[in-house]
């Protein structure tokens, strides 16, 4: 398995995972063009991409769906999420295999339908997605454990925020219990997983006005103290490095 994050942040976000049987993409908050341009940047092809896997409905998930649909793609999502969408898919139920990798949803807690975080696992590979939550419930924290690679929300310095520009319902909706996750949230998660953590991390929808890429570096390596995961950032603008296993 290979993956990389085309871009990552409230302004699009979509994973393309190459499986065993083919390419998966999770999320399509990018317009088709600009998600296929990143796709070959990042030396990764789009030809065979046949499914698209959402984790939740709103538009910087979902911002490029209709033209992926228009071209044949097919959807698996939780009900709750293509009922909000008004589409037709296939239900994101446990055990599912897409592209030759087994795609488990587990429940996030964030202000969407029916938002799933999702892990992805090959015989050799077991990855973890999970962004767009507000907090780590114990659905999530299992999730993580015994994952390879992990690609996790940093999306706040607390700090930041709340000294920030934006308006204080806003400030109020990210900090909440169905908001984002914080750095120092995802540093203290990644502490409890101790020896069973992943051996790859990529931090990922950093907020640009209430964030910064070295504030949300510095925290979570703090948490790895001592373990040897890599550790890499994703980008609202380009793609990230691509993660091979
Ligand atoms: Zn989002
Ligand atoms: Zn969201």
């Amino acid at each position: 398995m290979r993956f990389c994050s085309l871009a990552s942040g409230s302004n699009g976000n979509a994973t393309l995972v190459e499986g065993p049987d083919g390419p998966l993409l999770v999320d399509v908050g990018l317009s088709w063009r600009e998600m296929t341009r990143r796709a070959a940047r990042a030396g990764m092809s789009t030809t065979d991409l046949s499914w698209i896997v959402l984790t939740h409905e709103h538009s910087d998930h979902v911002r490029g769906l209709k033209t992926a649909l228009r071209r044949g793609l097919r959807v698996a999502a939780t009900q709750g999420t293509l009922r909000a969408l008004g589409v037709d898919g296939i239900p994101l139920e446990p055990g599912l295999e897409l592209a030759g990798i087994t795609v488990t949803p587990f429940p996030v807690a964030h202000d969407a339908a029916q938002p799933v975080g999702l892990r992805l696992d090959t015989p050799d590979v077991r990855l973890a997605l999970v962004t767009d939550l507000g907090r780590v419930t114990p659905e999530v924290l299992a999730a993580m454990r015994h994952c390879t690679h992990l690609l996790v929300e940093a999306n706040h310095d607390t700090e930041m925020l709340l000294t920030g520009p934006y308006p204080w319902p806003l400030k109020m909706r990210i900090l909440g219990p169905n908001g984002h996750l914080a750095n120092e949230e995802t540093a203290r998660a990644l502490a409890r997983l101790g020896p069973d953590g992943p051996k790859t991390v990529l931090l990922a929808h950093l907020s640009r006005e209430n964030n910064s890429p070295a504030r949300a570096l510095e925290s979570v390596a703090g948490a790895l103290n001592g373990s040897p995961a890599a550790l890499y950032l994703t980008y609202p603008d380009r793609p990230s490095a691509v993660v091979c296993s």
